[in-house]
């Protein structure tokens, strides 16, 4: 444990197919103190994905079980599988001084809202629904009703955009990235979290 202050704990969601999951990568490979809170869920891994590195992968049962042990801070069934976040992963991490971005869908961020958690959320649009499909269709082996299932779900999701403190625009991904690297940056220097730092250059004005 280190003597650093707290970390903030950061949310963004996305309507798939916006591309958030590449977005926070590549934010949390330009920004120090910020690290991606790994998910564990029930869906079956994708070609390509790694276990304990894209996602916890495991199986309903043992899903059900850290539901019932009361050891998940949210989680949520997307697709007919479940998807959650660990609350001791995150605890540690923000206890250490480390921000923390979840990936998380709409569900899971109205639950970290309820239980008063203290947080900031982004949503993350595509620049529109045009072009969220056709990322969708290039990049999915679903079903013609796979697909009709996902961009239905983001038609409804993509109105949640209201409840989040932030909102951009996945128009372009490096700019994206500033954006919210500049939304971390300016929540990091918020009056009320500067405060120590503040006071101790304060003391030093007393000599
Ligand atoms: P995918 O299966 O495409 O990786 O993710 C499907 C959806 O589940 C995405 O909207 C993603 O943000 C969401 N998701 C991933 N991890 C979590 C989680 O830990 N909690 C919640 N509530 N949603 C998650």
């Amino acid at each position: 444990m280190s003597n650093r202050p707290r970390g903030l704990l950061f949310i963004v969601s996305a309507p798939s197919g916006t591309g958030k999951t590449t977005l926070v990568e590549r934010l949390v490979q330009i920004m120090p103190n910020l690290r991606m809170s790994r998910s564990y869920t029930s869906r079956p891994m994708r070609h390509g994905e790694r276990n304990g590195v894209d996602y916890n992968f495991i199986s309903r049962g043992e899903f059900q079980d850290m539901i019932q042990a009361a050891r998940l801070l949210e989680w949520a069934d997307v697709f007919g599988s479940y998807y959650g976040t660990a609350a001791d992963d995150v605890e540690r991490l923000i206890a250490d001084g480390q921000d923390v971005v979840l990936v998380i869908d709409v569900q899971g961020a109205r639950q970290i809202k309820a239980h008063g958690v203290d947080h900031t959320s982004i949503f993350v649009l595509p620049p529109s629904f045009d072009v969220l499909e056709q990322r969708l269709r290039g990049r999915s082996k679903d079903s013609e009703d796979a697909m009709q299932c996902r961009l239905a779900a983001a038609r409804s999701e993509a109105s949640s955009y209201v409840d989040y403190n932030y909102v951009v625009v996945n128009d372009e991904l490096e700019s994206t990235v500033v954006r919210l690297q500049e939304i971390i940056a300016a929540e990091r220097s918020r009056t009320h979290r500067m405060t120590p730092m503040a006071e101790a250059i304060i003391k030093s004005f007393e000599k």
